[in-house]
């Protein structure tokens, strides 16, 4: 529970073993004790407390540890509702975190990344961000917009030294600089996006390539992450192996397990239909038998995609060239692998790494951005510098200047959470879960 009556409403349900004033009890204090419904028991509990303004959300603050179990929650959830408690909003305790001013909206966001993530390197990322790496970098380009301001206003107000050209010479470059960074940082976000979303990977081939060998090879390699969405079937089950830390997201792996005969396997269309929606495509042969026809067509539709053609089944006698041109034209990744024998998956992992820079994504000294509402920001602001320059070199008046540089700090504002209407902010706690 979080707010000014927190512990009035707990103060009803909660029996400590050793009764002290409210006042004498410090924060970060943890308390034995019983709750209770009347003189009923209902669990053994431990309640910690925060006292304003040291907690997360900088408002009194109690935790109730019970045994767990829905229906003892729930219970102790309904007690404390009884007596005054309202249910919090999903994010609820972040907002007012946020609201509060103990975090930036960069931060707050953070928080679902950091719950959501599915790989190591994914969750770094959100601790940085949570730890207020991209609102210290934000904040550092604002002060460079600060200072051009301050050449702005100088030169409006003592027009009579006739320093403009002088000056604006200086604010170009400025704005050159703060125009670098800010591309940098948008250009963070493929990065990123392969962080959060991971690399959405489609096998294909003709059947009997072996796909589905392929597969399992795969997951029986990697601690495989399997996700159900609620209440879908089995088609949008999704499969995550990772990569130097990195997720890759199969896709339609359920298609391929279930594709059981010769008439459901995946056809030419369907193959196109999921290579058109990945970022990689892994195309199999089996390369004890001649390429024919439908290869052929396999490997022009991953011509302008990124791929990597596997030749499968290495450990029989081979029918197809490595150097062969109509794969060479297709794609500059050609391995030998044996699914079956499990020869070469290595050598896919490392083709996977070189293909996307993998080891070169570091999120240790980077900031990364990781969610499409700052990057249209940034990306705001990057028009923003540009139509500053453009001001400058039309030799336009120096206020007109000013005014897209005005607006490059509003951008700047929107990220980090001081310029936002209210539906944004709703619309981004909306996505946390209760009780975070
Ligand atoms: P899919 O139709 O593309 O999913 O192909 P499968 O994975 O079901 O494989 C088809 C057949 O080829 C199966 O009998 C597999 O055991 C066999 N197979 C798959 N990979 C290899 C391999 O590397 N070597 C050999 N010798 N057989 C393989």
């Amino acid at each position: 529970m979080s707010g000014k009556e927190c512990f009035e409403i707990l103060d009803k349900v909660f029996s400590p073993k050793n009764k002290e004033n409210l006042d004498d009890i410090k924060g970060y204090t943890i308390k034995y004790g019983n709750i209770v419904n009347d003189r009923e028991i209902i669990d053994e509990v431990l309640v910690s407390y925060f006292k304003a303004p040291k907690s997360y959300t900088t408002e009194d603050m109690c935790e109730i540890n019970s045994h767990g179990g829905n229906i003892v929650m729930k219970k102790i959830l309904e007690l404390c509702l009884k007596n005054g408690a309202t249910l919090a909003e999903p994010g609820e305790f972040t907002k007012r975190a946020f609201l509060n001013g103990r975090i930036d909206l960069t931060q707050a966001e953070s928080v679902i990344d950091v719950i959501n993530a599915k790989s190591d390197k994914e969750a770094k990322t959100a601790i940085n961000q949570l730890e207020g790496a991209l609102s210290k970098k934000i904040s550092e380009i604002k002060k460079e917009i600060m200072d051009v301001m301050i050449n702005i206003e100088v030169a409006i107000d003592y027009p009579e030294y006739d320093v403009e050209d002088a000056t604006n010479q200086q604010i170009l470059e400025m704005l050159n600089s703060v125009e670098e960074k800010l591309v940098k940082l948008s250009k963070s976000f493929d990065e990123g996006k392969i962080l959060k979303e991971g690399i959405k990977t489609a096998i294909i081939g003709k059947p009997n390539a072996g796909k589905s060998s392929l597969l399992n090879a795969v997951l029986k390699e990697e601690r495989a992450i399997v996700t159900e969405y609620e209440g879908t079937t089995r088609d949008t089950i999704e499969e995550f192996i990772t990569i130097e830390g990195v997720p890759l997201k199969l896709i339609d792996t359920a298609g391929i397990r279930d594709a059981k005969d010769e008439v459901e396997k995946i056809g030419i269309k369907k193959s196109r239909e999921i290579a058109n929606t990945a970022d990689l495509v892994i195309a199999i042969f089996d390369s004890s038998k001649e390429l024919d026809r439908e290869d052929i067509e396999i490997l022009e539709l991953i011509k302008n995609k990124k791929s990597i053609i596997i030749l499968n089944k290495c450990d029989l006698e081979g029918k197809i060239d490595e150097k062969n041109i109509k794969l060479n034209e297709s794609s500059e990744y050609i391995i030998k692998i044996s699914a079956l024998k499990n020869i070469g998956i290595d050598l896919l992992y490392e083709k996977i790494s070189e293909l996307f820079n993998l080891n070169q994504i570091n999120i240790d000294n980077d900031v990364l951005i990781t969610n499409i509402r700052q990057k249209d920001f940034i990306n705001k602001a990057i028009e923003n510098v540009k139509k500053a320059k453009e001001t400058i070199g039309n030799k336009m008046t120096t206020d007109i200047v000013a005014i897209f540089v005005k607006d490059i700090l509003e951008d700047l504002g929107s990220i980090t959470g001081e310029f936002v209407t209210e539906d944004i902010i709703n619309e981004i706690f909306s996505k946390f879960c209760l009780g975070k």
